[in-house]
Formats: C-alpha cells, structure tokens, sequence
C-alpha cells in the first residue's frame, strides 16, 4: 500500500478527513475496491474507474441481440438483489445467479467475511449451489449472471463447471480475469468456449458498490 493509499483508507475510516472532499472520492473507491484485498475488507486504493465492458458482443441479428439483452438484464437485476443481500450483511456487494432453462438453480453474494471463506466469491457460491441443485458439476447448459467481471478464481471455475455462457455488470479494472488484467475465459489455451458479454446494467453494479463505500466512510 502506498502512502497515498494509506492516506485515502485512513480518511475512509474517518480519521483526518477533510470536510471538502469531493464526491469523486467515492467513485474513485468503488473503482478501486475489487482486489482479492478489498473483497475481504482490507482496503487499497487504486487510480482506476469502473469502465463500461467493451468487446466481447455475440454474434446475432439485431432482433436477437435485443432479445437478448433485455433478458440479460432481467438476469442480472437477480444478481443485483444478491448483490444486495451482500451489502445488507456487510459484505463487499457483489451478486451472481446461474440459470438454466429459463430458471434460477443457484444464486450467491459474497460472503468472505461471513464464513471466513477466501473462496466465497458471489459467482462460487452460485456456481456450487447451482451443482446441488442440478446435481451435476458440470453446468454445460448454464448461464452465469455476475455484477462484476470475474477474477481469475471464479472465471477459472467457470470454465471448470463448463458453463455455456457468461454475462457480468462493471468492468473490474484491478482484479477482473475476462479481459482487464488477465484473460482466463476463452484463453487460447484452453479447450472450453464460452459466449461473454459485458457491460449489462453496469452503471447499477457500480452504483451498489459506491453505496457500500459509502457507508463504511
Ligand atoms: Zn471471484
């Protein structure tokens, strides 16, 4: 951590912190957050923003793509109200839900600090609750709805579980393993494909996020 970044988490826990700060702040702390750090309350700021998602488009007809992404975003407001559920019980607010057939079969928000789990990620919790229900680790007619773009951890289990498709919120410009930093779906190297489109209701993935920040000041 640096000594600006040490600066900005003291004056996030409330000490010396000047009564003029901008409300930028706090977009600069919910872009900053995501590290493996911060999903486990360990702050650390970061000179980023959240992005909106770029690339990664399926290829259909317009009709289709507006098909689909109006459900898409009907997904993603379930991965929004887990989401939820995480900032309700302190958690870093992110949610997942993993459908098949039209329907919910797992559903997680973070949970870290609950269990004292490093693994427990939103999109792990979904992906094994999704498992019991399905009755099958693999996931192969699966669709994994995250607000955030996946770290390596839950992109890799993605792949692992053969999931068919992949739709996240905000771009994570620190931590997240799609395209930001690493790309571990659809690595050239691995056998598995998966459809990915980002981006979908970014803006409230990111909002709920700022909301956390905010509380915790
Ligand atoms: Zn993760």
């Amino acid at each position: 951590m640096s000594g600006n970044d040490e600066n900005a988490a003291s004056q996030l826990a409330g000490r010396s912190r000047p009564s003029n700060r901008a409300p930028v702040e706090w977009n600069l702390l919910a872009s900053a957050f995501l590290s493996s750090e911060l999903r486990t309350g360990e702050l650390r700021i970061e000179h980023s923003f959240w992005q909106p998602a770029t690339g990664h488009r399926p290829l259909t007809t317009a009709s289709d793509a507006s098909d689909k992404l109006l459900s898409d975003e009907l997904w993603m407001e379930e991965a929004l109200r887990s989401a939820q559920r995480a900032l309700e019980a302190g958690e870093v607010p992110v949610g997942a839900v993993v459908v098949c057939q039209g329907r919910v079969v797992g559903r997680g928000w973070n949970r870290n600090l609950t269990d004292c789990d490093p693994t427990a990620h939103a999109e792990i919790v979904a992906l094994r609750e999704a498992g019991r229900t399905l009755g099958n680790h693999r996931l192969g007619d699966c669709e994994l709805f995250a607000t955030i773009e996946p770290c390596a951890m839950c992109a890799g289990a993605a792949v692992h579980a053969r999931v068919r498709r992949l739709v996240y919120g905000a771009d994570d410009p620190k931590a997240g393993a799609i395209h930001s930093i690493l790309q571990v779906v659809n690595h050239p190297g691995l056998n598995h494909r998966m459809e990915v489109r980002g981006g979908v209701l970014a803006g409230r993935s990111a909002e709920i996020l700022q909301e956390f920040f905010r509380n915790r000041r």
